[in-house]
């Protein structure tokens, strides 16, 4: 007997999210002629000004916390409070994304400096009677997002 199963298509909720190949990463481009990393597509470079032969590459997926801001007020479904963030990359890329799994105070959890590595997941929010759903997009595909938090070992 034939079994159809039922594959929840995903698809990332940023064109620079790589979620096909298993291990998940931003997509960058490098500068050929000054070696400048950029996230995502891009039609010149901001440091160089070179613009042609952009060269595709995998951001790395560890970075440290530059700066951050706990957020206590935000559209309804979201959780507060959360850690918004901008992570660096060891490329120089900045990354803006939210710090998860970490405590939302100075004090007990979010540190400058902090080691910290990308996740991916579906993207939660809770409806309007407070249950948990996950975001699909208008083809029911199952979206998903990317985050930060603390780096195993750090
Ligand atoms: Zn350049």
């Amino acid at each position: 007997m034939a079994q159809i199963a039922e594959v929840a298509t995903k698809k990332p909720i940023v064109p620079f999210l790589e979620i096909e190949d298993g291990s998940p990463y931003l997509k960058g481009v490098k500068c050929p002629q000054c070696g400048t990393y950029f996230l995502g597509e891009r039609l010149a470079c901001s440091k160089c000004s070179h613009a042609e032969g952009f060269e595709p590459v995998k951001l790395s997926t560890n970075g440290e916390v530059y700066v951050y801001s706990i957020v206590h007020q935000s559209f309804p479904g979201a959780e507060v409070p959360f850690v918004a963030a901008i992570v660096d990359l060891p490329e120089g890329v900045p990354i803006r994304c939210n710090i998860r799994n970490v405590e939302p105070t100075p004090e007990k959890g979010v540190k400058f400096g902090m080691k910290v590595e990308m996740k991916t997941g579906p993207v939660e929010f809770a409806d309007k009677d407070g249950t948990q759903q996950t975001r699909k997009d208008k083809e029911g595909n199952e979206v998903i997002a990317f985050w930060f938090e603390p780096a195993k070992g750090a």
